[in-house]
């Protein structure tokens, strides 16, 4: 685990933010802050195809404000299975039809599975995820059932739950859509440049601007009616940037 130094805070709950990086989690940290709690954001590096969007988890916490960010590894690519992990398997640029394969399994689960280690350790009571069911690729760890059932799993598994400190998971952008999510991050005064979602971005953190992600991300701007600011690589799709 990695870490930087934590900053000591007035706030006086103390919440997790898983922050990886990209758009949504940006937000997400952004919405935190305002709510008044402590972040401490953690990013995972899961084995995912660059280190771009942990970089850019690194300067958003920075810009942020958070209390403190961490890095965390775990092996995914030990289990392979999706275009994320496994290089032998491209990720699609087109849109396909059910969960694509850049879905990597188990990969919510493990994530909130560290945030709420760390949260009972910080002696936080929330845990906070960018996962979102309107504009998103249809992986079945963004649902808000997933999310409910991670909840009644926590106060199980927890001293504090058993104590009666049971902890919360937040999902703020669970029914926003993803022009809704810019927005508010606008308000609250995030620097989308910062964020990279791109699932094939260069080691500068350039987006590819044609798989889901890009598509997702441009389209969101677009219905937005705010210029993109995504940076994309020279050979990114023609349509990336308009
Ligand atoms: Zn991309």
């Amino acid at each position: 685990m990695s870490r930087v130094d934590e900053q000591p805070s007035t706030a006086s709950r103390r919440a997790v933010v898983l922050l990886s990086g990209g758009l949504d989690s940006a937000t997400v940290l952004a919405m935190a802050q305002r709510d008044g709690f402590a972040c401490h954001a953690l990013s995972v590096a899961y084995g995912q195809r660059h280190g771009a969007e942990l970089a850019a988890a690194a300067r958003v916490a920075a810009a942020l404000g958070a209390a403190g960010h961490r890095v965390m590894q775990v092996d995914l690519a030990g289990i392979g299975g999706s275009a994320l992990t496994d290089a032998a398997i491209a990720v699609p640029v087109e849109p396909g039809d059910g969960i694509p394969v850049t879905y990597v399994p188990a990969r919510n689960t493990l994530l909130l599975a560290l945030a709420l280690g760390w949260a009972e350790v910080l002696g936080a009571e929330d845990i906070f995820i960018g996962v979102n069911a309107v504009d998103y690729s249809g992986y079945p760890d963004c649902r808000p059932a997933f999310v409910a059932a991670f909840e009644a799993l926590a106060r199980l598994a927890t001293r504090a739950g058993i104590e009666g400190r049971p902890l919360r998971i937040h999902a703020p952008l669970q029914h926003l859509a993803k022009a809704d999510i810019i927005q508010e991050g606008l308000r609250l005064g995030v620097d989308y440049r910062t964020t990279v979602s791109c699932y094939q971005a260069d080691a500068d953190g350039r987006a590819c601007g044609q798989c889901d992600a890009c598509r997702l991300r441009r389209a969101g701007f677009q219905a937005a009616g705010v210029a993109d600011p995504t940076s994309y690589r020279y050979d990114a799709h023609p349509s990336a940037g308009r």
